[in-house]
C-alpha cells in the first residue's frame, strides 16, 4: 500500500528544541502530518523502541531516510548525531558504504584505519514500535606492519559518528554492503559465525594473508590521494592535541630517508621556521609557521573530513541551514549538573600557550558556568565577524560545548585584541579585564562610583586600598571592600550585576596579607548610595553615617557604622566621640520600613603564585561545587617542541573550608590542609562576585 510505504520512509531528526520537550537530536517517525504543519509520530528511546508519540513542528526537524535513522539512532548522545548531520559530505560517504571499503575512526584518542566488515542491525527485530539501529563491524589495520590485526577478541560495534574518514570509493571495488546480522541489544552475542557470506568466500578464496597487500595499497593509495601539495592537513600529537596547516612541500629532506612534508600551519608557533629546516630552505612562508613532520605523521584536515571522490560529479553538498544556525547558537553556561562529567581531567578548560595564563584563567572564570555574568554578556553587543564573534564562537561556545579550547583559538583572539603585546605578554587580568569588557563587548562600566558624594567614576574593577592596620591580620574581602570604600569616602552608585574586586597587592611579588578569606557571599547593603540602611545599633532605618566611629575598637573596629538618629545621638554623647561629624545619609524611609540586604555571590578567584595564574570557579549553589583550572598544569614535550597540558580538578573541600566561620579558617593550620585550600587562601588576585537574584 502507497500509505505504509510512505509511512515507512519518514523518519526525521529534531533539529531544534521543541516546546513539546523533544531534545535536539531525538530520533522519530512521522506517521501524519497536520494541516498546520505539525508531525504526528513518535521518538526513538535508546534502544530504538518507541519512547514517547505526540506532534512535532515541522520546522524543528530535518527529514531523514529509514537507513539514516538506523545510523542515527545508534549514535549518542544525541548531540553527536547533529554534528555528523551537518558534515554533510561525510555523513552521506557513511550511509553509502560498502564491505572492504577503508575508513577511519576515532577510537579513545587514536586515529585508526579500519576496513568495513559488515552492517550490524541492533535491536529487537520485527517488533512493532522498534527501529532496528545499524552499527559497524569493522576490522582495525595495523599501520605499523601493514598487516591486518589478528585479534580474536570482537572489536566493539562502531556507529556512524565513530567514522572520521572515509576513503573514496572508486579505491575499493566492493560490493554495497547489506545487512546480514540480526542482533539482541546484548552486544557480547556476537558471533563470527554470523559474519557475512560473501566475507567468507572471499576469505577462502584469496587465503587469510593475501588480504594484507591490498589493504597496504588502500592505505597508501588513500594517503597518496589525500596528501599532496597543497592538500589541507593535520599533525596530531600523542594526546590528541592537533595543528593544522597547507602541505607546502613533500620531499626527503637532507639527512633523512623517508619522506617528510613541509606545512604552513594556520598558527604560529614559536618554534616553527620560515620553510628552513636545517641550513635549506624548501619553502617560503611567514616565520613560525613552518612545520616539518614525517610524511606519515600528517592526516587529511579532519576538519573537512570528506575527501572528495572526483568520479562523482555531484554538487557539493551544504549542511541543511537549520543546522548550522543551530550549531552556531549560543551555548549556556555549564550547569552545576554537568561540570564534573564534562569538564574535569586533563586537555580540558582553557590550553595554555606563551605567557597566556592571566587570559586563560580570567575567561575560565568569566565565561565557564556564571549565570550573572552571562546575562550580561548575552546582552553585550555582537557582530557577525571580528573579536566579539571569535570570542563568543571560538572560546565560549567551544569551552561550554566541549570543554576544551585549543591554544590556537586563544591565539587568534589574543592577536585581535588590538596591542600586540596582548599576544606575546603576561598581562594584568584587571587590564584584560577591562580591554574585553569595554571594547570587546561594548558592557558599559560595572561600577559607578560615588566619592564624596558626588558620581565620579566608572570602572570594570574595585582595586582594594587599605592601610594593614585598618583590618585584623587575616581580613575577609567583606572587611577589606568596607574598608576601602569607607576610608576613601567612596559609595557604589547602583548594585552592580558583577563586581570585581582586586586584592591589595602590588606588582606581582608583594601582597600586604599573607591570607585573605574570599567572602563566599558579599553583603554590599552598607556600600550602597542610595539603599536605606541599618542602624548599626538598633537595626532601625539609619540616618547619619560616621567614618570616625569607623575604628573605634568598642565598636567592632573595621565594620562600617551608621546610626538612626537616636542612636547617633547617644553614641556621640560618650566623651571619646563627642568631636565626631557624623554626616547625615540622603536616603530616608519611614522608620518601620525594613531594609533589604544586597548580597553577591562568590563565582570565580583568580589566584597568583611566581607570576603564574590560575583560577578556582564555584559553579553552582552548591557549597561543595568548586573547581581549580590551570591552563598549564602540565607540559608535554620540552619548551621546544611541547605543548601545554590544561586541567581541571574539582575540589569540594574548598567549598568544606570556606563553610566554616571566618574564626576558623583565620585559624586553620594550613599544613593540615590540601594544597589548594593553601593556594586559595594564600594566593588570591582577584576575586569575582555575581547577582544572583531577580533585580534584573
Ligand atoms: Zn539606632
Ligand atoms: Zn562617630
Amino acid at each position: 500500500m502507497e500509505l505504509d510505504k510512505e509511512r515507512q520512509e519518514r523518519y526525521f531528526i529534531v533539529v531544534r528544541r521543541s516546546k513539546k520537550g523533544l531534545s535536539r537530536g531525538a530520533v522519530g517517525r512521522a506517521d501524519a502530518e497536520t494541516a498546520a504543519g505539525d508531525l504526528i509520530g513518535m521518538v526513538y528511546g535508546g534502544s530504538g523502541s518507541a519512547r514517547s508519540s505526540g506532534t512535532v513542528k515541522k520546522e524543528d526537524t530535518y527529514p531523514l531516510s529509514r537507513h539514516q535513522a538506523q545510523l542515527l539512532l545508534f549514535v549518542s548522545p544525541a548531540s553527536r548525531r547533529l554534528e555528523l548531520l551537518s558534515n554533510v559530505q561525510l555523513f552521506s560517504a557513511i550511509c553509502d558504504l560498502a564491505q572492504d571499503d577503508l575508513v577511519v575512526v576515532k577510537r579513545k584518542k587514536d586515529f585508526q584505519p579500519c576496513l568495513v566488515k559488515n552492517l550490524i542491525q541492533i535491536g529487537k527485530k520485527d517488533k512493532p514500535g522498534v527501529l532496528q539501529m545499524l552499527g559497524f563491524e569493522l576490522d582495525l589495520v595495523d599501520t605499523e606492519q601493514d598487516i591486518l590485526s589478528k585479534k580474536t577478541v570482537p572489536l566493539p560495534f562502531f556507529s556512524a559518528a565513530d567514522i572520521v574518514q572515509v576513503a573514496p570509493s572508486h579505491l575499493n571495488t566492493s560490493q554495497p554492503l547489506r545487512v546480514s546480522i540480526d542482533l539482541g541489544l546484548n552486544r557480547k552475542a556476537v558471533s563470527r559465525i554470523y559474519s557475512m557470506p560473501a566475507l567468507n568466500s572471499r576469505n577462502a578464496k584469496k587465503g587469510s594473508t593475501l588480504s594484507n597487500k591490498d589493504v597496504a595499497n588502500s592505505i597508501q593509495a588513500m594517503s597518496h590521494y589525500s596528501l599532496e601539495v597543497g592538500s589541507m592537513a593535520e599533525v596530531i600529537s600523542l594526546n590528541g592535541l592537533t595543528v593544522y596547516g597547507v602541505i607546502r612541500w613533500i620531499g626527503v629532506p637532507d639527512g633523512k630517508k623517508h619522506y617528510w612534508a613541509g606545512l604552513e600551519l594556520d598558527t604560529e608557533v614559536t618554534t616553527c621556521s620560515d620553510g628552513t629546516l636545517g641550513t635549506k630552505q624548501y619553502f617560503t612562508c611567514e616565520r613560525n609557521k613552518a612545520l616539518f613532520v614525517p610524511l606519515t605523521n600528517c592526516k587529511p584536515d579532519s576538519r573537512f573530513l570528506f575527501i572528495p571522490n572526483e568520479n562523482e560529479n555531484k554538487k557539493p553538498l551544504e549542511p541543511p541551514s537549520v543546522l548550522l544556525e543551530d550549531l552556531n547558537e549560543d551555548v549556556p553556561p555549564v550547569a552545576e549538573r554537568d561540570v564534573l562529567s564534562h569538564l574535569v581531567g586533563r586537555m580540558r578548560g582553557i590550553q595554555g600557550h606563551f605567557n597566556s595564563c592571566y587570559l586563560d584563567a580570567t575567561l575560565f572564570s568569566l565565561f565557564t558556568s556564571s549565570i550573572g555574568f552571562n546575562r550580561m554578556f548575552n546582552r553585550s553587543a555582537d557582530s557577525e565577524e571580528g573579536i566579539s564573534h571569535i570570542l563568543r564562537r571560538d572560546i565560549v561556545n567551544c569551552l561550554r560545548r566541549s570543554g576544551f579550547v585549543p591554544a590556537e583559538n586563544v591565539m587568534k583572539f589574543r592577536k585581535q585584541l588590538g596591542c600586540k603585546s596582548f599576544a606575546t605578554e603576561e598581562k594584568d587580568p584587571e587590564e584584560f579585564i577591562t580591554l574585553l569588557l569595554k571594547d570587546v563587548l561594548h558592557i558599559e562600566p560595572l561600577l559607578k562610583i560615588r566619592a564624596r558624594g558626588e558620581l565620579s567614576q566608572d570602572a570594570y574593577t574595585h582595586q582594594i586600598i587599605v592601610e594593614k592596620n585598618q583590618v585584623g591580620a587575616v581580613p575577609s574581602v567583606q572587611q577589606l571592600l568596607e574598608m576601602s570604600l569607607v576610608s576613601s569616602d567612596l559609595k557604589f552608585e547602583e548594585i552592580p550585576s558583577c563586581l570585581i574586586v582586586q586584592m591589595p597587592r602590588f606588582g606581582k611579588k608583594f601582597k600586604m596579607f599573607p591570607k585573605i578569606i574570599p567572602s563566599t557571599e558579599l553583603d554590599i547593603t552598607d556600600v550602597l548610595h542610595c539603599s536605606p540602611r541599618e542602624c548599626f545599633l538598633c537595626g532601625h532605618v539609619a540616618e547619619y553615617e560616621c567614618d570616625q566611629c569607623l575604628m573605634d575598637h568598642k565598636l567592632q573596629p573595621g565594620k562600617i557604622k551608621q546610626y538612626c538618629s537616636i542612636c547617633n545621638t547617644q553614641v556621640h554623647t560618650h566623651p571619646s566621640r563627642q568631636e565626631h561629624t557624623p554626616h547625615k545619609l540622603t536616603v530616608h524611609l519611614p522608620e518601620d520600613a525594613s531594609v533589604q540586604r544586597h548580597q553577591m555571590q562568590l563565582f570565580a578567584v583568580l589566584c597568583i603564585n611566581t607570576s603564574h595564574y590560575v583560577s578556582f570557579v564555584k559553579y553552582g549553589p552548591d557549597p561543595r561545587s568548586w573547581i581549580f583550572f590551570d591552563s598549564m598544569a602540565d607540559r608535554c614535550g620540552d619548551d621546544n617542541n611541547g605543548y601545554n597540558v590544561p586541567v581541571i580538578r574539582s575540589c569540594p573541600e574548598v567549598g568544606d573550608f570556606l563553610s566554616q566561620s571566618e574564626e576558623e579558617i583565620s585559624t586553620a593550620d594550613l599544613s593540615q590542609c590540601s594544597e589548594l585550600v593553601r593556594r586559595l587562601l594564600c594566593d588570591s588576585y582577584m576575586c569575582l562576585y555575581q547577582r544572583t537574584d531577580n533585580h534584573q
